[in-house]
């Protein structure tokens, strides 16, 4: 029985991993693969880590867990159960038992469907304008998307640039005549022809091919079509999920089912390592107290 299983080995869990061992409390970090930013080459916005590895960042937060004798796993779970003593976590044919489970699975991105997308992904194709945007102040950027988020996504990006190009990649814009009338004010194109291909070298993009014909060179493509939150764990635990389609949680980052936190991601805020780590560190803080016995606490 350890006192947590974390479920998810990113910036949150593992962040939790590291001050539960702080707490000496016995942990287990059940984690199935890359973090979200894995091919991403710097982290920006993170204080005092400005550009540095997110693959680095991670193994050093591992090393300083394991440093603490948390033990970690390496599956994907695929069920937790609520039990009489706390809560049942199913991976691999193996099942572990925790008396608190933090589930931090992060999200997953939808990616253009673009044929060599993947070259260019986390050198000069990115999703988050709050993360690398910066990089392109003054630069050309275009900006894969569509449908009701496209418009505010798209002005975004003027705090960093006045040259933006919308291309919905074959699909229908899909967003209301007031929106498009703002994109025009602000001097940005959308373009609807689906793109055949991204030319560049070594990741940099040069030039957007298009299906009719035509080119739009760029230094950055921007891509925002969908993102799910991993949360199909909290939603067979009945956690309460919200209309942004988030895990509900309290200021202790606990869900609805006591014993049950969430962090990272998947709970409500921006999406950014700071952010995600922040919340672990939250959520590790107070499951330490809830597993204090009753003779250890005055209120
Ligand atoms: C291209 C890109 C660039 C980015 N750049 C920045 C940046 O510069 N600065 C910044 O602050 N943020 C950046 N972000 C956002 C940042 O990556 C996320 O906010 C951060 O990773 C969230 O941490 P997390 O712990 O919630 O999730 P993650 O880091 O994604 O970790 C979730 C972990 O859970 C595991 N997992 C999922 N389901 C299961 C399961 N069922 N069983 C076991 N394990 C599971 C996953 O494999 C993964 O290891 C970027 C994102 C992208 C996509």
């Amino acid at each position: 029985m350890y006192d947590t299983v974390i479920v998810g080995g990113g910036f949150a869990g593992l962040t939790a991993a590291v001050w539960l061992g702080r707490y000496r409390r016995s942990t287990l970090v059940i984690s199935s693969g890359p973090s979200r930013n894995a091919l991403s080459t710097a982290i920006h916005g993170y204080p005092g880590f400005e550009g540095g590895n997110p693959a680095e960042l991670l193994d050093k937060l591992c090393r300083e867990a394991l440093g603490y004798g948390t033990k970690m796993v390496t599956a994907i779970v695929e069920g937790v159960e609520k039990t009489e003593n706390g809560f049942a976590i199913r991976c691999d044919g193996e099942t572990y038992e925790a008396r608190r489970v933090l589930i931090a699975t992060g999200t997953a991105d939808r990616k253009p469907d673009i044929p060599n997308f993947e070259e260019y992904e986390g050198v000069s194709a990115w999703h988050c304008p709050a993360c690398d945007a910066y990089e392109y102040t003054g630069k050309k950027i275009a900006v894969v998307s569509w449908g009701e988020n496209m418009a505010g996504y798209a002005l975004n990006f003027l705090t960093y640039t006045d040259s933006i190009t919308v291309i919905t990649n074959g699909n229908e814009p899909g967003v209301p005549e007031d929106h498009l009338s703002k994109l025009e004010q602000n001097n940005i194109k959308v373009l609807t022809a689906k793109i055949t291909c991204i030319e560049g070298e070594h990741g940099q993009v040069e030039r957007l091919l298009l299906e009719d014909g035509s080119s739009v060179e760029c230094d950055g493509i921007f891509y925002n079509i969908d993102h799910k939150p991993r949360l199909k764990l909290l939603d067979s635990l009945n956690c309460e999920i919200t209309s942004e389609n988030c895990v509900a949680v309290n200021r202790k980052q606990e869900t609805n089912i006591k014993g049950v936190y969430a962090a990272g991601d998947i709970a409500p805020l921006e999406e950014l390592v700071l952010v995600a780590a922040a919340m672990g560190a939250v959520a590790a803080s107070n499951i330490h107290k809830s597993l204090m016995p009753e003779s250890q606490r005055v209120e």
